[in-house]
């Protein structure tokens, strides 16, 4: 156990030892100056639903557990160009599978930047080995997924419900790539190196909080899976509840702008733009 605990502290992520990490102490600074954030916005999100909304660059995003614990679907998109997008694969290889403070939400060649920062979590620090991890990455749930699974299509899948809600902002099905599974508690099995998902076991109160290091067009979903308590379908009614999302001026700039970096000059295969217009920063 203390062995793996040393893993997690001493050893450098991929983004670290690339050069690319990220200035921990401006972190650090901005999270201990949090009582005082502005609120810009506050709403609810109805369970089995979903709401898209721009977070602008320089503001945090809080996910609340408004009644008790609900897991949530959050996609992240650059609101000046929503055709790139949170890519957990990009997360994955540099981060890890479950999102914490520090770590940083990528986005997928050829833009390959940080879309926003992990700043707060209240559900977990830094757990042992062994322990059940929160916020694990992937892709939504969807109704071709749900009916698999358990024999019944439901419309209020995150996958729809997302879609629904970022289509006004530009958004389109295609756009709609990976998500912070927020609130999810998971657990990665070392025998077999599988993921298993557990119920969530937050309480009232309980936020993940993420700052924007661009102007971002977010997604939140309420998963028709409640608490992760296990099918959907004949789900009680009061394991599925709302989201409170909360949007706070911070009054920080990002350190340095993410503009894109563009990678081809050094790329020497066939690549080409993902539509017409081509990557814009
Ligand atoms: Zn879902």
């Amino acid at each position: 156990m203390d062995e793996f605990r040393g893993y997690e502290v001493k050893v450098p992520s991929w983004y670290e030892l690339s050069g690319h990490a990220l200035d921990r102490p401006f972190y650090e600074r901005m999270r201990a100056n949090s009582a005082r954030f502005a609120c810009a916005a506050k709403f609810l999100i109805p369970p089995r639903d979903a709401r898209a909304f721009i977070v602008k660059r320089g503001q945090t995003l809080r996910v609340i557990e408004e009644n008790g614990p609900q897991i949530g679907n959050v996609a992240f998109w650059n609101a000046d160009n929503p055709r790139e997008s949170f890519m957990a694969a990009r997360f994955m290889s540099g981060e890890g599978f479950f999102v914490a403070p520090y770590r940083q939400l990528w986005s997928d060649v050829p833009w390959y930047r940080p879309l926003a920062t992990c700043l707060d979590d209240t559900l977990q620090s830094m757990p042992a080995a062994g322990d059940y991890y929160y916020h694990l990455v992937g892709t939504p749930c969807s109704s071709e997924f749900l009916e698999m699974r358990f024999g019944v299509p439901r419309p209020d899948n995150c996958r729809e419900n997302l879609v629904r809600a970022a289509e006004p902002l530009g958004v389109r099905e295609s756009d709609l790539c990976d998500v912070v599974m927020v609130h999810q508690k998971s657990y990665l099995d070392p025998a077999s190196g599988k993921i298993l998902l557990a119920r969530s076991g937050g309480k009232p109160g309980d936020y993940i909080e993420f700052y924007a290091e661009m102007d971002l067009i977010v997604g939140v979903s309420a998963c028709p899976y409640g608490d992760g308590s296990g099918d959907p379908t004949a789900v009680r009614g009061d394991a599925v509840r709302p989201l409170r999302i909360e949007v706070y001026d911070s009054g920080v700039e990002p350190t340095k702008s993410p503009t894109w970096t563009d990678w081809r000059p050094r790329w020497t295969g066939r690549w080409r733009p993902p539509d017409e217009a081509g990557p814009s920063v």
